[in-house]
């Protein structure tokens, strides 16, 4: 008999994913990338994440490129996950497809992405592309060609309006190549936000329509106290759309955390995919105090230094079963447009 957590077709174990990690540089390798934080908040959440992944707070000062990708590759390696996906990050484009880097706060190339892929097996390269950009389908084929499984989105901070028909062509080559579609769903505090109302999950539906796989990242909920919530918007788009599906990245942490208990019945848990939000912080305090994970298991996490490794044991302990963590590799299996 086949287990649920081995692929049917060959029988190979399904490898355990982490489908949300991001990737930070400042271009000292010649990657293109680069940040900002440009308020006195900013720079202390840089600060705080930088220290969280297990950097000394000087990288942000100097090679951050390779100090950071070695970083993450070693935490990927030293946890119970076999990979990741790694995200690139596109800028904000007008509706006139004019770049506005200024309203941008960080950029990681795709072409960066793809190498760093190439390189390491634990990396599942994900590009990001506006698709209100002038050389959009270009830049796409590059990726398509490139083997990036994934392609990710952050609509609210890129201004990025999905139900906007002109990027049907886009959305349908995505389709036709089988990319998966990660983007953020609901509200956000890390990255500056161009448009909150761009973070509703029901204008994923013209882009359902076009046959394209989805995973609402963080689940459609709140970040801040005031954000609207659109989880339960999201649970009912499931009954409708077979290729929609959830990511719990950032659920462990205290502004999220209420998230959790909409997601965790059973016929729910079908529809989601383990994922962390590297490198934001991951404590546990919120689920433990809304009661989703014993005192014991948020002090034997708490002892965890690796952020891949403790919010992959948080999740465990909250609940998550073991099919949230191999259902990137089968849908990644199913697209047949893998990395590796
Ligand atoms: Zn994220």
């Amino acid at each position: 008999m086949t287990s649920p957590n081995h692929d049917s077709a060959n029988n190979a174990p399904l490898r355990k994913i982490d489908c949300h990690v991001h990737l930070v540089g400042d271009g000292s390798s010649g990657s293109d990338c680069w940040f900002s934080l440009p308020t006195l908040w900013k720079k202390f959440l840089g600060r705080m994440m930088i220290k969280g992944v297990g950097l000394p707070v000087s990288s942000l000062k100097d090679e951050l490129d390779d100090l950071y990708a070695h970083n993450l590759v070693k935490n990927i390696q030293d946890s119970g996950l076999d990979a990741a996906v790694v995200l690139a990050q596109d800028i904000p484009y007008s509706d006139s497809g004019e770049k506005m880097p200024d309203a941008a706060q960080f950029y990681v190339p795709n072409a960066y992405v793809a190498a760093l892929g190439e390189k390491h097996p634990e990396i599942i390269p994900a590009c990001s592309i506006h698709p209100g950009r002038p050389d959009a389908m270009d830049e796409l084929e590059k990726c398509i060609e490139a083997k990036m499984p994934v392609l990710k989105l952050l609509p609210n901070c890129l201004n990025i309006d999905y139900t906007d028909k002109k990027h049907i062509p886009f959305w349908e080559r995505m389709a036709e190549a089988d990319m998966i579609l990660l983007t953020h769903t609901g509200g956000e505090m890390t990255v500056k936000v161009y448009d909150p109302s761009f973070g509703d999950p029901n204008k994923l539906e013209l882009l359902l329509d076009c046959g394209v796989t989805a995973i609402a990242a963080h689940s459609a909920g709140r970040s801040a106290l005031f954000d609207d919530d659109w989880t339960e918007d999201l649970l009912e788009m499931f009954t409708r759309h077979p290729n929609l599906y959830a990511d719990n990245s950032a659920l462990s942490s205290i502004n999220r955390a209420r998230t959790l208990k909409h997601i965790l019945p059973d016929d729910v848990q079908e529809r989601v995919i383990h994922g962390s939000d590297y490198p934001v912080p991951v404590s546990g305090l919120g689920p433990m105090l809304s009661g989703k994970l014993s005192w014991k298991d948020y002090r034997s996490c708490a002892k965890i230094p690796n952020i891949i490794e403790r919010d992959y044991q948080l999740k465990r302990g909250i609940g998550f079963k073991d099919e949230t963590f191999t259902k990137m590799d089968e849908l990644l299996k199913k697209a047949g447009l893998e990395a590796t």
